[in-house]
């Protein structure tokens, strides 16, 4: 700015196969976005790349010079920088004199040169401050979503948003970062402690870390399959840990309390053998062979209404109680895609029937809890569904959900 005084700041920019791999500045501006200097020097080189003189790595340019050259740059150099470079000048000619030392394993000339680049075979990835990241990320955090924190987290989250886009890798790398971060927020033991639920505003954060970015890069068709095993792996161990917030965002509300609210009626919950408990679920095999006439489509609806039709208590907090609702929404919409043939049908008979005599675990049941999610809308989409198909049975499922 006009006011301040002339600030003169020394800039490097590494590349390596068109991408920028690494940059420093004097300006000590610390921030996860390059800084001006940066930006305007990357610019210049992009504008006008004939003005910025291509050196040799500095390990060609020393391998040129004479044995009087050599000692002429190494003084120059550091009667330039003297203070700095003085401490480090003197351990490294004690090391070079010393017969055991650890330099000396190396023979020859054989020394590390930053300014070569990496081989061919090395990953090239974009310069990203991976400390910046951390400490911007807990900052925020700590901060709890006040005085645009928040905001400021959602600003990461579409950076990684483009960089996914754009297929960089920075993208995963930046996430994991991110996550860690989450994972350590001491907020997290608090809650679960005392049994309170998350707040929305962080409630939506998790859902957008780990419902939509993670989800975008486990299902990306792009990358390699030790890279999904590496994630895999990662993400097993962040679940294990066990103030790791699950889905719905708390660990209170838990279908147990439901079941021990509501007498035992007619029809136990040992009829409902084709409803399966959300931890039943989580131990089954991923990989299931079809039955003869099953199709994966059939496979996929029969699970849908399993869902669907499920007793389960509504969540706490009005973001979540929109979310359960969203997602019916969502999941009834693709239902509604379905052309239904005779062997859905069959299943959608199937499935009614349970629901109506099944026990507490179903939403069409004979009980149901005060505070268990409505089954309205699915309702509507059974008896529709149903109507052509089995009218009896569908007014039976609208007389049910009327009650
Ligand atoms: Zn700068």
């Amino acid at each position: 700015t006009p006011s301040s005084p002339e600030l003169v700041c020394s800039v490097s920019v590494s590349f390596d196969r068109c991408k920028i791999t690494a940059v420093t500045c004097t300006c000590g501006n610390k921030d996860i976005f390059y800084c001006a200097h940066v930006v305007a020097l990357s610019l210049y080189r992009v504008r006008k790349p004939e003005q910025v003189k291509l050196h040799l790595p500095i390990s060609e340019t020393l391998f040129q010079m004479s044995r009087d050259q050599l000692q002429k740059f190494v003084q120059y150099l550091i009667s330039v920088h003297h203070t700095e470079v003085l401490p480090t000048a003197q351990k490294l000619a004690d090391e070079i004199l010393s017969q055991n030392s650890e330099i000396n394993q190396v023979h020859g000339t054989g020394a590390p040169d930053p300014t070569a680049g990496a081989s061919v075979d090395d990953e090239n990835c974009w310069h990203l401050d991976e400390e910046q990241v951390q400490e911007q990320v807990k900052l925020f955090l700590s901060q709890g979503g006040y005085h645009g924190s928040g905001k400021q987290l959602n600003l990461l989250f579409s950076k990684v948003r483009e960089m996914l886009k754009m297929r960089d890798s920075n993208g995963a790398r930046m996430l994991t970062l991110i996550t860690e971060q989450f994972m350590a927020d001491p907020r997290l033991a608090l809650w679960r402690q005392q049994g309170t639920t998350m707040t929305d505003k962080y409630r939506q954060l998790w859902d957008e870390l780990g419902g939509a970015l993670w989800m975008c890069i486990v299902l990306n068709p792009h990358c390699k399959p030790e890279q999904k095993l590496s994630w895999l792996r990662q993400l097993r161990r962040w679940n294990s840990v066990d103030v790791c917030p699950w889905e719905d965002g708390n660990h209170v509300n838990e279908l147990p309390n439901l079941t021990h609210s509501l007498p035992q009626g007619a029809h136990g919950n040992q009829d409902c053998s084709s409803v399966v408990s959300r931890a039943d679920l989580q131990r089954m095999p991923v990989q299931r062979l079809l039955g003869d006439g099953e199709s994966y489509m059939a496979l996929a609806v029969e699970t849908a209404l399993i869902g669907l039709g499920q007793q389960r208590v509504m969540p706490d907090g009005l973001y979540a109680q929109e979310k359960v609702c969203r997602n019916e929404e969502q999941l009834l919409a693709k239902l509604q895609e379905v052309e239904l043939d005779d062997s859905l049908v069959k299943i959608f008979r199937k499935q009614a029937v349970f629901l109506l005599e099944a026990g507490p675990y179903s939403g069409l049941g004979e009980i149901v809890h005060r505070e268990s999610v409505p089954m309205h809308t699915f309702a509507r989409y059974l008896f529709t569904s149903l109507l052509p198909h089995d009218a009896e049975l569908a007014y039976k499922i609208a007389l049910r959900a009327m009650r």
